[in-house]
């Protein structure tokens, strides 16, 4: 619905939220789908406090928080168990971002807390910091079914949280981890290898790249050059 909202609606819901006037939205989630056929068996219904989505780029934490817990501008929303936002400190110098939640993030609601989230503790503390010192987010909001890529049109919709995350924040330094947070955030298809190593920027924000902590457990090898990475990371932070 929040797709096709004309400007006119847009602005309605803003005098609305200006007045104080909050507006309701029934949600239909499908929680039990049909064997082999993927179609809904049982609906839950639920009211959920609309946002108006125009003013992403304004909004304060909770605020925030509440319009990704009721987004539904992708499909993504159907899929899901809960939206994981982000944790960390919100006045972080380092922010790392992911690509999307898998599954035991969808469950837990927070980024980086599976296997591959051990991992990037065990990095984190390798170069001197704790998980509660940092910002860690993903580009999407919601697992994709099955752990498949993001698509464009989910990323195109998600990113303004992202974007007001780091605005809110003001973090010294972003770390894209992996290849789709790389090309998703840069809007490049250049491959990993090529952007690692160079002080790259998202809107405005310094931008280094290095490889994601799930191919890491694959590929333990190149764990050197994260490592390699993550010094020259520190070497941007601590040059601010
Ligand atoms: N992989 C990601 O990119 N993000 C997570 O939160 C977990 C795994």
């Amino acid at each position: 619905m929040l797709d096709s909202m004309n400007a006119q609606e847009m602005r309605r819901r803003k005098y609305l939220d200006a007045l104080g006037v909050v507006l309701w939205e029934l949600h239909h989630k499908p929680v039990a789908f049909l064997p082999d056929s993927g179609f809904p068996l049982i609906e839950e219904t639920n009211f959920v406090r609309q946002s108006h989505q125009s003013d992403v780029k304004c909004m304060n934490w909770p605020d925030l928080e509440n319009a990704v817990k009721t987004c539904i501008k992708c499909s993504l929303h159907t899929s899901r168990t809960q939206t994981v936002f982000g944790v960390g400190n919100r006045q972080a110098k380092w922010m790392f971002i992911g690509e999307a939640p898998g599954g035991e993030e969808d469950r837990q609601g927070e980024p980086f807390v599976g296997r591959a989230g051990q991992l990037l503790n065990a990095i984190l503390f390798a170069i001197g910091l704790k998980r509660e010192e940092v910002y860690i987010a993903n580009v999407l909001k919601c697992r994709p079914p099955g752990n498949r890529d993001p698509q464009p049109e989910e990323v195109t919709q998600c990113e303004p949280y992202l974007l007001r995350q780091i605005n809110l924040i003001k973090p010294r330094l972003i770390v894209a981890l992996g290849r789709h947070a790389a090309h998703s955030l840069l809007k490049t298809e250049v491959p990993l290898g090529k952007l690692r190593g160079q002080r790259l920027s998202y809107h405005g924000t310094p931008l280094i790249v290095t490889y994601h902590p799930a191919y890491l457990l694959r590929n333990p090898a190149d764990k050197r050059k994260v490592w390699d990475d993550l010094c020259l990371a520190r070497s941007l932070v601590r040059d601010q």
